[in-house]
């Protein structure tokens, strides 16, 4: 058997089965033993159902029944009831605002159910349990395996690797592939990519070594060492490449961005509001880098509402205020991308405002029109233009400022001196997509990306390793502090009426309703949609009535959104029942409250960026956060909100008590959960980045690191395919 080749080569597969690895993104051998499991169990480890006892915790493996679709009969709230049974007698189970969940589990479906047992003696039931589908085989291992450890002793079969489950693979089935190629000869062939010193140094098993105990540990012990290393490995790995591409960067040339001074000063004076001091040094790190004729890697991290377009302005005003060099007119230019077409137009219309006093043309460019602003008949107004001509413009260099979404950097726009690149929102924009923008331009531009995701610096260290930072960490004065209140079930009353008293006063709201975790996005999405469009017509029908509501979610098209964006804009709809697609930066500043349902389904970073959406103005802003379970622990987390102090804060709490999705680590960063388990550790990642940057220093080409060197292309390769 060889490392590299098909599982297939070795398996017989069934189709599902095929299609599952494929979406686990597993080819060869080395991928299967790089699949590494998210727990491990002690034997026999399930409870009894007879022997529950309110207030536990507990997983129980059984079958459901009677599962059906409810309202609560004095709250109302949409929620599946049903009973779970063992040999042992069987148990209600409650799942609050899931009414879906019925509809997901058909009767008879064998799950391990994992939750709170909550209610008094006679009247048990499981609070909002989690469900796995187990296999009959599986469930009989549970009981075979105590057998066994009962009969041996042995320590050897106390523990075994859980892994991830999805249609076509069971956690069981990943385990038996697993042992099938964890031999002798298959270890033969295993190379390790870290240097033998690093290891040493760090006291981190081998890569073989931690295969196999990642995979069969006889003590968790040993199972925490081999993923420790992973993470190491991990770490590591992306330190290197940023590291890499940080020393890449420092060796090219860009364009020294030189305006006078006082005109600079004269930008921010005209703004119709004082910069706060962390603006005004914001502003003074970036024309410093954009001074120095390096390409300037910056990234600007501040919270929602913290005046980061304030800030892009000045770079931007700087950079077009600069003459090409060696030329008598003409100006560097601009290009600032966001995320979605309703933030691009946002940004546009902003660049107008700030450069009001200042006679420049401004372009936007998305998929579904192209702009230019001044209009030649009106000088105070935008205009629809071809793309055609928009793109004549900007590569004659014309319009020193381009705004769009991802349509700015299609194949067919062209600079004629760009030197800046403002990016909002946007994950990672590598140098390789830097210099496709510049073209043909022997120059690479600077970099200014904006972020108000607020992220631990573990992963900030990590993931934005090949950046410098820059912090805005104070909101402009007068700000009123967002009223934020954890909201029980029997409270709801309570909050509409301050809503009401909001809305009758002219303010508009938005409520949030729960991200749904669901394995299929295209079912997750659907549901979604259809919580959207049942909180909204309950709504309209008991709540506000008299209200104008309307709904916005990701099943929508761009177009479709748009219009609905527009209308709230216009106050044309007072409240937008909406799915976290408004999470990112809209801004709509006569919203002054915001309602989320199911709110421990958030991480408290993502909730923290939800209530950013309502603290855009100097009205007082309120959140109210209301989860579907009444736990005490729900409701302790969620007290974080009313407590921290900023987004960052946040961002640690979340990463110390991660559950599942609260930092999507894979989808946003490139990030495995192993890797994400490493961020929870100060230590490991200093550790790693600073080993990583000596061995750069040294071996830049890593030509003395074959193995590494090839462990990184890898990685690139299985980055860019995902
Ligand atoms: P961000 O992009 O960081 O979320 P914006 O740049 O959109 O924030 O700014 C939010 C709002 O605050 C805008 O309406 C902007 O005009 C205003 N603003 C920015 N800086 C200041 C300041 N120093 N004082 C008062 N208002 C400000
Ligand atoms: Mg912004």
């Amino acid at each position: 058997m060889e490392l590299s080749k098909p599982v297939t080569d070795y398996f017989r597969l069934v189709d599902t089965q095929k299609a599952a690895l494929d979406r686990l993104g597993i080819k060869t051998v080395r991928d299967l033993l790089h699949h590494f499991p998210t727990r491990y169990e002690i034997a026999g480890e399930g409870a009894e159902i007879a022997g529950l006892v309110s207030g536990q915790e507990a997983s129980v493996v059984g079958t459901l029944e009677k599962m059906e679709a409810k309202k609560g009969w004095k709250s109302r709230i949409p929620m599946t009831e049903g009973y779970l049974r063992d040999n042992t007698g069987r148990i209600k189970c409650r799942w609050f605002n899931q009414p879906y969940i019925s509809k997901m589990y058909a009767e008879g479906t064998l799950v391990k159910a994992t939750g709170k047992v909550t209610g008094s003696e006679g009247k048990l039931y499981l609070a909002n349990p989690q469900l796995e589908k187990v296999s009959v085989t599986e469930s009989a291992l549970f009981e075979k395996e105590k057998v066994i450890n009962a009969d041996s002793g042995e320590e050897a079969h106390e523990l075994f690797a859980i892994y991830p489950e999805s249609r076509g693979t069971t956690s069981l089935w990943m385990r038996h592939a697993v042992a099938k190629f964890l031999t002798q000869e298959v270890l033969d062939q295993v190379e390790d990519p870290i240097p033998a010193d690093l290891l040493k140094s760090y006291h981190l098993p081998t890569l073989r070594t931690a295969l196999v105990w990642v995979h069969t540990p006889h003590k968790l012990a040993q199972a925490e060492a081999a993923r420790k290393r992973f993470a190491f490995e991990e770490v590591f790995m992306i330190q290197l490449e940023r590291g890499r591409e940080r020393a890449l960067q420092a060796k090219e040339k860009s364009f020294a961005v030189d305006a006078p001074e006082p005109e600079v000063q004269k930008f921010i004076d005209d703004f119709p509001f004082d910069a706060t001091d962390a603006q005004i040094a914001a502003i003074e790190a970036i024309l410093t880098d954009m001074r120095s004729g390096r390409p300037m890697s910056r990234l600007l991290e501040g919270d929602v509402g913290s005046g980061k377009t304030a800030v892009a302005a000045t770079a931007a005003y700087a950079a077009v205020r600069t003459r090409p060099e060696g030329q008598k007119n003409g100006t560097l230019q601009v290009a600032y991308m966001a995320p979605t077409e309703i933030l691009a137009k946002q940004h546009f219309e902003s660049f107008i405002d700030y450069f009001e006093h200042y006679p420049i043309n401004i372009g936007l460019i998305t998929g579904s029109g192209c702009f230019k602003f001044p209009s030649k008949i009106n000088k105070d107004k935008f205009t629809p233009i071809s793309r055609t001509q928009l793109l004549k413009w900007v590569a004659g260099g014309e319009i020193p400022v381009l705004i769009g979404t991802h349509a700015l950097i299609q194949k067919s726009v062209a600079f004629k001196h760009l030197a800046l690149v403002v990016i909002d929102e946007q994950h990672r924009f590598g140098t390789n997509q830097r210099r496709m923008l510049a073209r043909k331009e022997s120059r690479l531009p600077h970099l200014l990306s904006m972020t108000a995701t607020p992220i631990p610096r573990t992963l900030a260290l990590t993931v934005y390793g090949d950046l410098d930072l820059t912090l805005l960490d104070q909101m402009p004065p007068g700000r009123k502090p967002i009223i934020t209140e954890i909201v029980k079930p029997a409270e709801r009353p309570k909050a509409y009426a301050k809503m009401h008293e909001q809305l009758k006063e002219g303010r508009q709201a938005y409520v949030i309703c729960p991200r749904i975790d669901e394995p299929d996005p295209d079912k997750a999405f659907a549901l979604q949609a259809k919580s959207v469009t049942a909180e909204a017509k309950r709504l309209k029908k008991d709540i506000f009535p008299e209200y104008e509501i309307e709904i916005l979610h990701s099943k929508m098209t761009p177009k479709e959104k748009d219009d609905v964006m527009a209308r709230f804009s216009k106050h044309e709809v007072d409240i937008l029942v909406a799915t976290s697609v408004v999470e990112v930066g809209v801004n709509v500043p006569n919203a002054t409250m915001i309602f989320i349902e199911g709110a421990e389904r958030f991480g408290l970073s993502q909730l923290h960026q939800l209530r950013g959406r309502v603290v855009r103005s100097n009205h007082q802003a309120y959140c109210f956060v209301c989860p579907e379970s009444r736990g005490e622990s729900t409701l302790k987390r969620l007290k974080a909100l009313t407590t921290a102090k900023n987004g960052f804060e946040l961002a640690e709490a979340d990463l110390l008590q991660r559950g599942p999705g609260e930092l999507s680590g894979r989808k946003q960063w490139g990030i495995s959960d192993i890797g994400m388990e490493a961020l929870k550790n100060l230590k490991l990642v200093e550790a790693a980045r600073q080993e990583a940057r000596q061995l750069i220093k040294k071996d830049e080409a890593l030509a003395r690191h074959p193995l590494l060197s090839r462990a990184l292309a890898a990685r690139a390769s299985q980055m860019h395919l995902e």
